[in-house]
Formats: C-alpha cells, structure tokens, sequence
C-alpha cells in the first residue's frame, strides 16, 4: 500500500517573511501528524527558516534542486550534505522548468538522482510531456525515456524508494488540468515501464505524483485514481488555505 505524498514546490517565488508565514500556517493547520506524507519545496536561500517554521509539524521540508558533485569549485551550486545538514528530506529533480529553461539532460538529472540517494535524500523525478509531443502521441515514449535515462545504473530497491512526478509541460502553471483518465492513464504505463526494466514489486512501490495546475478543485478526482499517489502543487502551495484544500482530497 503506497502512502499518498502531497508536496508543494514554491519555485522562486516569496520573500522571507511569506516563507515564513506559509510554512507556520501549514504547520498549524497539519499538525502533528497527517493522513498522508506531506513536504514544501522551498528556495535555498530560505530552507532554514523554512524548517524553523515547520518545526514539530508532520511537514518535511525539501529542495527544489541539488548538484551532484559533494563539494569543489562549483560556484552557486549546493550539494546533497549541504542539503542534509540544514534539514531536507526530499529534493524536486528535472522539474520541466529546469529541463527546458536550463537545459538539464536526463544525463544530468541521473547524476542528481545517484547523488541525492547515497546522501539519504529522496528524489522527486519529474518527467513530462510538452503539448507538441502529446498532439505527435509521443507521451508515452518520452516519459519512458526521461524516466528509465534519469533512473539508469540505479538498483530495484533505489527505485522502489523514490518519488516519481508524471507532470506533463503544459499543464504546469497554465491552468491546464490533464484529465483524471489522461493523468491515470500515464501513470500506469509509467507503472509498467518500471515492473519491466526492474520487477514488479518495485513498480508497486513507487510513489508516482501527478503535477500540473492541481487545486482543491481538481485534486479529489486526479487523486483517487489507482495510479495517482500524491501531487506535486506549484501554484496551490503558496497559499495555505489552497494547499490545505488539495491536502483534505486525501482523508
Ligand atoms: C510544479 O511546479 O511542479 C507545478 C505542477 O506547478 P503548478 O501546480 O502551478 O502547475
């Protein structure tokens, strides 16, 4: 049975005193425990209050992105320890806007990927369709390949502990809601590709996300699907009342 994982990504969005406000809003709201796992994604520079905020809540905290490097010249770049010592549990990798605006490979998110693991963070793989390769039927075969090339060299077990996030390009921040069976129906073939290239039981294991213009109006019917196992919110997590609605779809 795979617990349902909600998690706010904030992008850079939020002075530190709206960090701060939303983080001890939702940290209120959830409390100490939760129905199912929940996270914020927060900017770098704001992870620690982000953290201080959220204390003694059931809400973890997570980065929005990491290098695979563990330290070095890397000007700008923050590793996985760094990550670690300030308090994340989780990291968002080849969000689509770092694929497409920042030009991460598969390669690049697969480094990341290998990185966040052996430092104890759980990855949230994003992969996802543009609208030009849904209108050409190309879904499938481009998920599958985001996900297997951003999962290469990983063993069954890593897999079957990680977070996938099926958000297709043009849903994220557009408004543009995939349908419940569209959304369901990628993440069954998502499913299959995982019981094939590894086995069955680590494809019953993985926690795959539906991302893309998620609401409180939206969530329940995308979230009671058999394949959907969480979201992750852009949008509908900067404010409190809109996470907590998408929150309250799970119970
Ligand atoms: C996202 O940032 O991953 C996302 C899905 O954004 P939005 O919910 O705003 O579409």
């Amino acid at each position: 049975m795979r617990r349902p994982f909600i998690a706010g990504n904030w992008k850079m969005n939020l002075t530190l005193a709206e960090c701060t406000a939303l983080a001890k809003g939702l940290a209120a709201q959830v409390g100490k425990t939760a129905a199912c796992d929940v996270a914020v994604c927060a900017p770098h520079v704001y992870l620690a209050a982000t953290l201080a905020a959220l204390k003694g809540s059931a809400v973890a905290l997570g980065a929005q992105d990491v290098y695979h490097q563990a330290n070095g010249a890397f000007t700008g770049e923050t590793s996985v320890a760094m990550l670690q010592d300030i308090g994340c549990r989780y990291v968002v990798l080849g969000h689509s806007e770092r694929r497409h605006i920042l030009g991460e490979t598969n390669q690049d998110v697969c480094r990341k990927v290998h990185a966040a693991l052996a430092g104890g963070l759980t990855p949230i793989v994003c992969v996802g369709e543009t609208l030009e390769q849904r209108e050409a039927e190309q879904t499938t075969d481009v998920v599958w390949e985001q996900c297997l090339a951003s999962l290469a060299g990983l063993s069954a077990s890593q897999v079957a502990g990680l977070v996938v996030a099926y958000e297709p390009v043009w849903a994220i921040g557009t408004g543009k809601v995939a349908t419940k069976e569209q959304a369901e129906q990628v993440h069954a073939d998502l499913r299959t590709i995982l019981a094939t290239r590894y086995n069955p039981d680590t494809a019953e294991a993985v926690r795959i996300q539906y991302g893309g213009s998620v609401k409180p109006g939206n969530a329940a019917e995308l979230l009671s699907q058999p394949n959907i196992d969480g979201a992750l919110v852009g949008g509908a997590s900067l404010k409190v009342e809109s996470f907590m609605g998408i929150l309250a779809a799970i119970s």
